[in-house]
């Protein structure tokens, strides 16, 4: 029989808890896991490793490619990123798959409306970057990155996940109707992925109706695939509908390594209690079985937990309330117990293996047929009011190829004047075009106007304004014609 070597974390709060349940239950159902115990998060923040991440946990990760990690903690005063985002990325696991489903016995509002779907959120890029840079001392800015080899990745893996669970449909849930290229770059990519998966139906969905329609009708939904910031609070919302984070599992998915861990935190008023609910881990650990091809055991330790949480008899305090609760080594016994019976009045889906989309690790150059620089964006700071600054950025672009366009105030035009009473800040979009329609802004013009701008005012931020086979590589500001 084939030995598995997985790297465990047990991670901060109540994660050694639920770890340490979760690997009995697994090791109970006799699949050969060589576990890997290591260390991330607040003690390895505390020791001054600012990554929160020990090298002989990267080393071990690097030999397993597989991790089953308990929750991982900042703590205040230390360190500038979050562990498990540092994890995430490290590893490149692009994809994060959270499914819920209703569970017996676990009673929500939704109960008997068999709430079964999954959200799978992009899982390295967007806000999520972490790119964040003050522009004046009162403005603060975070970049969005969204790249098409990103958005195929993870769109590709939905409809992979549909065929493999037998799911039938696939929202993507953006908001490309306000951001239309970052956003847009997601709606724009599902639908040209979905032409290649016709037996799976395919649906644009903007995520704030998602949202709506996860509390009105969430059994309309199978699988949601969406962007980093969307899916974490989408997901969060859908654990909610199954009886909360305690119930929610997640899986981090890369071409080179996995992590499988609850959606949860550390639930810090809860660790060391012996009360958390470690059906969540256990879920995740349920997934990594089934993503080594151990359906059976994966099937058997589902079932169990059904048959537990289906007699009722052990529940823990996060459904029955915590006075009368059982306590999470109970309630893992009591799964243990259980192995080999199955559930009478719910049963377990049909799994077949996951298909993993493998795009090239090759630097990822999209090559464009034409492409030109037709202007400039300079952020500036100042105290002035647009109609003081208009006229002097106007005369300080005469004689260069430019003409200023327009300013934005926070995205909205405020110059030439177009009857809008924004609340101005100091810091201003000043968008300069070419004067002539056919030409290019070479980086000396730019300089050049740079130059002149910074003798009178401090600019912040540039950006180069690029038209792209023809089409606008940026976006018009609110009110902008
Ligand atoms: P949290 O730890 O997920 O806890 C929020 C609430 O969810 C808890 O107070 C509790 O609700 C419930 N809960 C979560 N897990 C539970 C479980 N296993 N059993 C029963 N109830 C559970 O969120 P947080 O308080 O916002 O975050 C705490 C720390 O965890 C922070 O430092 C955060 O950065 C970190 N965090 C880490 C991860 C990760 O490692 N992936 C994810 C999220 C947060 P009630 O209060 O209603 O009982």
């Amino acid at each position: 029989m084939q030995r598995y070597r997985v790297t465990l974390i047990p991670g901060d709060g109540i994660g050694p808890e639920v770890t340490e349940a979760a690997r009995r239950i697994v090791d109970a159902s006799g699949v050969p896991i060589e576990w890997e115990v290591c260390e991330a998060g607040a003690n390895v923040f505390r020791k001054g490793i600012e990554s929160g991440v020990p090298l002989e946990t990267i080393e071990s990760i690097q030999r397993t490619r597989l991790v089953l990690k308990g929750p991982l903690e900042t703590p205040v005063g230390y360190g500038e990123k979050s562990a498990n985002v540092t994890l995430r990325k490290l590893f490149e696991t692009y994809a994060n798959i959270r499914p819920v489903r209703e569970y017996p016995n676990v009673t929500t509002p939704y109960s008997g409306r068999g709430v079964d779907l999954v959200v799978v959120r992009e899982n390295v890029e967007d806000l999520y970057a972490g790119i964040e840079y003050m522009q004046t001392p009162g403005v603060a800015q975070a970049l969005k990155l969204i790249s098409r080899k990103g958005c195929e990745k993870v769109v590709r893996l939905a409809f992979e996940l549909a065929r493999a669970e037998g799911r039938r449909s696939v929202h993507c849930a953006t908001k490309a109707n306000i951001l239309k290229l970052t956003e847009g770059m997601m709606k724009r990519v599902f639908e040209e992925v979905a032409q290649d998966y016709p037996d799976i139906e395919a649906y644009h969905i903007i995520v704030d109706n998602c949202a709506h329609q996860l509390v009105k009708r969430p059994e309309q939904f199978e699988v949601i695939v969406t962007t980093n910031m969307n899916g974490d609070i989408l997901s969060d919302l859908t654990s909610a509908l199954i009886g909360g984070l305690g119930f929610a599992p997640s899986a981090n998915i890369g071409s080179e390594a996995a992590i499988f861990e609850a959606v949860h935190g550390s639930a810090p008023k809860y660790a060391g209690k012996n009360v958390a609910n470690p059906t969540a881990v256990l879920g995740s650990a349920i997934m990594m079985l089934r993503y080594l091809g151990e359906f059976e055991a994966a099937e058997l330790i589902e079932n169990a937990l059904l048959v537990t949480l289906e007699e009722g008899r052990v529940l823990t305090g996060d459904v029955v309330g915590y006075d009368r609760g059982a306590s999470t080594t109970a309630y893992t016994e009591a799964i243990i117990a259980n192995l080999g019976r199955r559930p009478q009045t719910v049963g377990v889906r049909r799994y077949n293996p996951l298909r993993i989309p493998r795009l090239s690790r090759e630097l990822t150059w999209v090559r464009p047929g034409s492409r030109r620089v037709v202007g400039v964006d300079i952020f500036v700071e100042t105290e002035q009011l647009p109609e003081e600054l208009g006229p002097v950025l106007e005369h300080l672009a005469e004689g260069t190829p430019f003409r200023l366009k327009m300013l934005s105030n926070r995205g909205t035009k405020v110059y030439p004047p177009t009857g809008a009473m924004p609340d101005y800040v100091d810091h201003y979009r000043c968008r300069f075009l070419l004067r002539h329609d056919n030409g290019e802004a070479g980086d000396p013009d730019i300089i050049e106007l740079l130059r002149r701008i910074g003798a009178h005012y401090r600019w912040v931020h540039v950006e180069k304004l690029p038209e792209i086979d023809g089409g606008m590589g940026f976006t018009k500001a609110q009110g902008e014609d």
